[in-house]
């Protein structure tokens, strides 16, 4: 039998100062004679990355090792449960590994044909959508992610993927094999058919309106705004300035609009995650930069590393604090990430399972 260890510092997210054991993968607060003296900081329950990509790279799908790579990446940066938001690889295997972080997959990203990222998603006409969702269902643990919207070649401009209908069937399909559904939503026009469907969450929403947000607060619709990935908006608006000034202008007003949109979402009490949208062209391990992220668009910093720890790891099904008998996944930082949140960036001792990792 392993050790039992012993950490000491304040637990958010109430921040009482408390002596943690760790005994055969799990907290408890019952001292434990002969433990090993771990770490002393500020303990935070185990950060979850509501939307990141596991086993894609830039160019589509990657290898086992490199997709190895990006989960430890994701894990020395605190992620220990990662909400997977469509990958064209098989994952499960990292299932299997105790040293690398949970995962929640979502099979692979579902998208119109030729209306999305080349290599990354199964891509069919509306006639096809409900089989591959209930394909994508079975292959997934629970979720779905559906491409929303995306540049319409032929409008010149970004436009729902499908009809409001196969959506609506879809969802329903989704739903009658267990699964959730999310979906890539940038504009506004795709927007209410989801959300009249029934769909469960909401990827960026950038495009969200005041009819909106007193649905998703009602039903409890999440939102993951990704706000590293919307500050890229306007790079999309100058690559696009040229063959599609439309689409350009769309991208541009959506993005002058988004904190303002965040903040409405926030304020109606739709429940908000952090998702780093890690994988395809942007680095792992970074989500620390999408919780402060979240602050500098406005959201209290409580609030923010809620979204990418307690809040939505209760979201996922999982212990939202470290409560007796809790899995022992925390991350421990030497100084109070709630008053500068920079702190998460390094943190001092990651726990997962019990063992100290990184
Ligand atoms: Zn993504």
């Amino acid at each position: 039998m392993a050790a039992a260890l012993k950490f000491s510092g304040p637990v958010l997210p109430d921040g009482e100062a408390r002596e943690v054991y760790v005994v055969e993968g799990r907290v408890t607060y019952e001292p434990v004679a002969g433990a090993e003296r771990a770490v002393d900081g500020w303990i935070v329950p185990g950060l979850v990355d509501a939307h990141c990509h596991l086993g894609l790279g830039e160019a589509g799908g990657v290898s086992d090792e490199e997709t190895e790579q990006q989960a430890i990446e994701d894990r020395d940066g605190g992620t220990l449960l990662i909400r997977d938001c469509g990958s064209p690889v098989d994952t499960r295997w990292v299932q299997e590994r105790e040293d690398l972080p949970r995962l929640i997959r979502a099979g692979r990203h579902i998208a119109r044909t030729r209306r999305y990222l080349r290599n990354y998603a199964d891509e069919v006409e509306p006639d096809g959508l409900t089989a591959a969702v209930a394909e994508q269902a079975q292959r997934g643990d629970g979720w779905v992610k559906l491409v929303g919207d995306w540049i319409s070649r032929d409008d010149g401009d970004l436009a729902p993927s499908f009809p409001a209908a196969d959506f609506a069937a879809a969802i329903t399909a989704a739903h009658d094999h267990g699964a959730k559904v999310t979906a890539h939503c940038f504009g506004r026009d795709v927007l209410t058919g989801l959300l009249e469907a029934g769909i469960d969450c909401i990827e960026h929403g950038t495009g969200l309106a005041e009819e909106h947000l007193g649905l998703m607060a009602e039903r409890g619709v999440a939102l993951v705004p990704t706000v590293m990935q919307t500050e890229r908006f306007p790079e999309y608006a100058w690559s696009g300035r040229e063959r599609f000034p439309a689409y350009s202008r769309t991208i541009t007003d959506l993005f002058v609009h988004r904190r303002a949109t965040l903040m409405a979402a926030y304020d109606a009490g739709v429940p908000l995650y952090a998702g780093s949208d890690n994988g395809g062209v942007s680095r792992h391990g970074n989500l620390a930069g999408e919780v402060i992220g979240l602050a500098a668009m406005g959201l209290p910093r409580e609030y923010a590393l809620g979204a990418a720890s307690w809040r939505a790891r209760e979201w996922l099904g999982w212990n939202a604090g470290l409560t007796e008998g809790a899995p022992a996944d925390f991350v421990v930082y030497d100084a109070d990430p709630l008053a500068d949140l920079s702190v998460l960036l390094r943190p001092a001792c990651v726990v997962l399972r019990g063992r100290v990792v990184a």
